[in-house]
């Protein structure tokens, strides 16, 4: 019954002592293609002899790189993770190397200068002149049109930063501080939490020990009654990596440099160059507009919560200054959602077995995509994984042939331990004229079944799921000649656009009903549990986003001030006046705010823009009928086929009919206040 697919599945069978050398073979390959291209004479130099032959090398180096270095996340043999780890630090630094080399750039400048002097350029495509635009732009970007000496002070400047950030994030992962409470102290806590921390007796006191941790520290926020204690461990927290505070002054001043010495006003604007956003005061106009719109949501919630305060404080005989604190935020966030909604997230998990959610999620995206899943047999680099071909819905013969896709669901030692999308191979047109196809594989952690119940998984687990087969698609379906514009390949600023539009529809009360049933009784969710459900997502979401768009601003300012200043008192005070919460003693909570030395910076801003496109994709066209096909086909022809092969504005105008706009992101946050406020 079922058609041999044009292209093999991979062989998941590699050694781990065969792994070096074959990524050392590769290296020594591209290196060779490097020299050859570099030694072309400028008059030789054209489209297919250096931008089609460096793309081809692109391709054939991450189609062997990238398997190679996926098994560090997934393999259950240490070995074999250990040799894959070691190849991509093999990779990386090759590609630090082969992205300084001049010789090349200037193979790539002659080859334009002859493709626009000889009318080639007018005869390529639209995505073939892209790939020359985007190859000049990596070597102008890496500095490489730079005189010598120039070139020198930005390489040695990138080392330092690159230091700099390292020991940021050393910092921030081994921190160890302890902040220490009496039982009284720590009132409300629960008990699990306060048996996890360290007991010891101070004095005739028994005082106990809580790390700056996630598990430690959050239910002090979240529960702790008495005001003081929150007050002293949020100050505690946000005070825990002062060490970073010159690392980051530091930082910042050696990107100033480095972008006036590439030509940029700000480093904003170098970062944002090729994001959707395109520059610094753009990602300013967007985050001001924002904040305006979001403050009277925000100054609502806020007063909501500060009435709450005011009743429990005068409940318990506490003094009441009338002021709405940051370290009473989490705590009365959750007072709110348990007394308003009456929500047990154990309740509704029971509805969620994974042997359901799984294969009803894999049959909407297929109905709405029009693919189809076939799950084959073969090996893979474990015996749990799911593998699948993937064909056009009612593909007769191999030409509707799309890619193979594995599930990789279940948790075991030494395995990446979120969820995450791998696109191991993407799809392009080969030299000989045919087809590659890709290949992307999902790895997640869902329950595993226990004694008396089986998998279950929240709904934030299957909100993520969800979210995760949304890059699957995206890499399965996208169809570019080129395999750098394949797929997910896109801005960094638009990349999560798509997979946060189809959250939407684990929101949607049709599709609720559709994808539970109760582990024991079978029944779906009740209407009564999804319109709980539904209402809960926008509890609070003015405070929420206003405390994204405190980050992004602190983010985008440090990253467009011409000047040093003052980090701290402008974290301090940034947050005051954006978040809408008062501060207490001013702490340099900028020390931990790793996004910013961890590859995000100039960045922060991205997640709230991307979701402004998903509002407005689900509300345009999704909205009124989330399952019918005729509009995911509409989706996947304007979104996911042309990936990054054009500019994405050009993809969302196609898709929505016209300019995108914030109308629909708004519109969630105030529809709802309304009624979350009932
Ligand atoms: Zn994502």
């Amino acid at each position: 019954m079922s058609i041999k697919p044009p292209q093999p599945a991979p062989s998941w069978n590699h050694r781990p002592d065969e792994i070096g050398t074959l990524i050392k073979d590769l290296l020594a390959k591209d290196r060779s293609l490097m020299d050859k291209i570099a030694a072309l004479p400028a008059a030789e130099c054209d489209f297919q002899s250096v931008f089609l032959a460096l793309s081809e090398a692109e391709t054939d180096f991450d189609a062997v790189a990238e398997p190679l270095s996926f098994y560090q996340n997934v393999s259950a043999d240490k070995a074999l993770r250990d040799a894959s780890n070691e190849a991509e630090v093999l990779v990386r630094d090759y590609g630090v190397e082969s992205s300084m080399r001049i010789d090349v750039y200037q193979a790539k400048v002659a080859a334009e200068k002859n493709i626009k002097e000889s009318g080639q350029w007018d005869k390529l495509s639209a995505e073939e002149k892209r790939l020359v635009e985007r190859m000049i732009l990596d070597g102008t970007r890496s500095g490489l049109a730079l005189p010598e000496e120039k070139r020198n002070q930005l390489t040695a400047l990138k080392k330092e930063l690159s230091q700099l950030c390292l020991e940021f994030s050393k910092n921030f992962n081994e921190e160890d501080q302890r902040i220490t409470f009496t039982a009284k102290q720590l009132e409300g806590v629960p008990k699990d939490v306060i048996s996890g921390y360290t007991k010891r007796t101070e004095g005739s006191e028994e005082v106990y020990d809580a790390t700056y941790k996630t598990p430690d520290i959050f239910p002090i926020f979240k529960f702790s009654k008495d005001p003081e204690t929150r007050r002293k461990a949020f100050e505690g927290y946000e005070s825990r990596l002062e060490v970073n505070v010159p690392i980051l002054s530091k930082a910042l001043g050696i990107r100033r440099q480095l972008a006036s010495i590439l030509g940029y006003e700000t480093w904003a604007d170098y970062v944002t160059e090729v994001k959707m956003i395109k520059n610094g005061k753009s990602v300013i106009d967007f985050l001001d507009d924002l904040e305006e719109k979001l403050r009277p949501v925000g100054i609502k919630d806020r007063d909501t919560l500060l009435a709450l305060k005011k009743k429990e404080h005068e409940e318990l005989g506490l003094p009441f200054d009338g002021e709405f604190y940051i370290w009473d935020y989490r705590y009365y966030d959750r007072k709110f959602i348990e007394s308003s909604l009456d929500l047990d997230d154990m309740v509704v998990k029971e509805y969620f077995p994974v042997t359901v959610v799984v294969p009803t999620i894999l049959e909407i995206y297929q109905n709405l995509l029009g693919v189809r899943f076939e799950e084959i047999d073969g090996t893979t680099w474990h015996p749990e994984v799911q593998q699948f071909s993937v064909w056009e819905k009612d593909s007769k013969d191999e030409s509707g042939f799309i890619g193979y896709c594995y599930l990789d669901l279940y948790p075991r030692s030494g395995k990446y331990s979120h969820a995450a999308v791998w696109p191991l191979l993407p799809g392009y047109d080969r030299p000989d004229g045919k087809r590659s196809y890709p290949i992307a594989a999902m790895v997640a952690n869902l329950a595993k079944p226990t004694p008396d119940k089986p998998a279950l998984m929240r709904h934030d687990d299957v909100v993520t799921f969800f979210h995760e087969m949304g890059h699957v698609f995206h890499g399965l379906l996208s169809h570019t000649k080129f395999s750098r514009f394949h797929g997910t390949s896109v801005a960094r600023d638009f990349v999560e656009a798509p997979s946060q539009m189809l959250e939407n529809w684990c929101w949607e009360p049709k599709v609720l009903e559709k994808m539970s049933s109760h582990f024991e009784t079978k029944k779906p969710l009740s209407p009564e549990l999804i319109s709980k459900l539904v209402k809960s997502r926008y509890v609070n979401v003015g405070l929420f986003y206003l405390r994204q768009v405190f980050f992004a601003k602190y983010d985008i300012q440090v990253h467009t001030s011409s000047e040093d200043q003052d980090y701290t008192a402008l974290w301090n005070s940034l947050r005051e006046s954006i978040s809408l919460v008062k501060s207490g003693k001013p702490a340099p909570g900028q020390g931990t705010f790793g996004h910013i030395t961890g590859g995000y910076d100039a960045g922060y801003y991205g997640y709230t823009y991307s979701l402004v496109f998903a509002a407005d994709m689900y509300a345009t066209v999704f909205k009124a009928d989330p399952l019918d096909s005729s509009r995911g086909k509409r989706y996947r022809e304007k979104i996911l086929v042309p990936g990054g092969s054009r500019e994405e504005l050009d993809s969302l105008k196609d898709f929505l009919g016209r300019e995108p706009n914030s109308k629909a992101f708004l519109n969630e946050l105030f529809g709802s206040q309304q009624s979350a406020s009932l």
